[in-house]
């Protein structure tokens, strides 16, 4: 069997390492990568392929940096082309980045089959470039794994039953990427006034895209560096725009440059709580038992919101502040790990693409 993964941003990286482990397992399983070059500064993209082993990619499209048009069209012509050489029976692709719809617009065309790994996720935002690339990518997907019972449901609520697409709930890869890397963690040093901090990342374009918004963020961070220290590994689209809405960085703010996932990881389990408007990051932190602060207005992982680990604050200073102090009054618990599959989402992903191999 011959797969090409298109793999094209940070988050996507760390879902194929894990699945990628799990293609490896067997003799006859061909996987080829192919990087868009949608993320391409080395700490946000060549590190993950050092840290967590991932193959080279055997194709590098070197497209990245453009508009959200742009890029998209882009990579569709040029996958088209390795689609063409390659003729793989799967394309498998990965959340909902451009790189993601590009692959399945692609292969779609082309008559492959589409494997989608993080299917039926909604945060019901039609202007988050992420929820259009999703319900784009799932309706000409053929096998379509969902990390949650929720976003099976979504699914079958867009008509499911009327598509060829077969959909399973799979659990996450990233629990199960979380499990394998959880006692690799590499320490970081950080040389700060405290070890209690609070871990922060921000990219989301709602948030780095409107200047009220990233500005009330982080007033909201002001205020909260004189109650804890905050460490925030920096996006490069927020550092750039930060820059351009003059908006300042809270000077006991310890900035880093983006991590590697090992170092990732590590700040996970060290912080005292996170606070981000990432969808990886909102997970993580449950895996690893800490309250999340959530700067957006929705999540797709709702299940976290009803357990109460997870609060959505969006851009509101007063919302952040005040969910902080919720947090802050909690004692530390070990969180019930039972909603995202117990890291056994790869193997009953890989055993299910074999098996619908076997009947095509
Ligand atoms: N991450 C990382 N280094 C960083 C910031 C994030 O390795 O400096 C990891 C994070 O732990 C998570 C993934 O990148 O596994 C999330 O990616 P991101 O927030 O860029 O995308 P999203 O999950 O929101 O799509």
């Amino acid at each position: 069997m011959k797969i090409v993964t298109i793999i094209g941003a940070r988050p996507q990286f760390i879902k194929a390492a894990v699945i990628s482990r799990e293609f490896a397992q067997y003799g006859d399983i061909e996987e080829i990568i192919v990087h868009t070059g949608q993320h391409y500064d080395s700490n946000m993209s060549d590190i993950f392929f050092e840290e967590m082993s991932i193959a080279m990619p055997k194709y590098h499209l070197g497209i990245g940096g453009y508009s959200q048009g742009s890029m998209t069209g882009k990579m569709i012509e040029k996958l088209e082309e390795v689609l063409t050489t390659e003729d793989p029976d799967y394309i498998l692709v990965y959340g909902d980045t451009n790189s993601t719809l590009a692959g399945a617009i692609a292969a779609t065309k082309l008559h492959i089959p589409i494997i989608h790994i993080e299917a039926g996720l909604r945060s019901f935002n039609m202007n988050m470039p992420e929820e259009v690339n999703r319900i784009l990518t799932d309706r000409v997907s053929s096998l379509l794994f969902c990390p949650t019972q929720e976003a099976y449901k979504n699914l079958e609520a867009e008509g499911l039953e009327h598509w060829k697409s077969k959909a399973f709930v799979s659990g996450d890869v990233m629990q199960d990427g979380a499990f394998f890397y959880g006692n690799k963690a590499k320490p970081l040093d950080l040389d700060m006034r405290s070890d209690d901090f609070a871990l922060c990342t921000v990219h989301r374009a709602e948030n780095t895209n409107s200047e009220a918004r990233l500005r009330e963020i982080f007033a909201a961070l002001t205020l909260l560096s004189k109650k804890c220290q905050i460490v925030l590994p920096l996006h490069p689209r927020t550092k750039a725009q930060l820059a351009d809405f003059c908006i300042d960085i809270p000077e006991a703010v310890k900035v880093i440059e983006p991590v590697g996932y090992l170092h990732m990881i590590w700040l996970i389990k060290n912080c005292s709580f996170v606070i981000t408007d990432s969808g990886g990051l909102q997970k993580e932190a449950f895996f690893f038992s800490k309250y999340c602060i959530t700067l957006r207005d929705e999540t797709e992982w709702v299940e976290l919101v009803s357990e109460g680990v997870n609060i959505l604050t969006g851009a509101s200073r007063a919302k952040i502040l005040d969910t902080y102090e919720q947090f802050r009054a909690k004692p530390p618990i070990t969180f019930d790990q039972s909603l995202y599959g117990g890291g056994l989402a790869s193997q009953k992903i890989v055993q299910t693409i074999i098996k619908d191999f076997e009947t095509i």
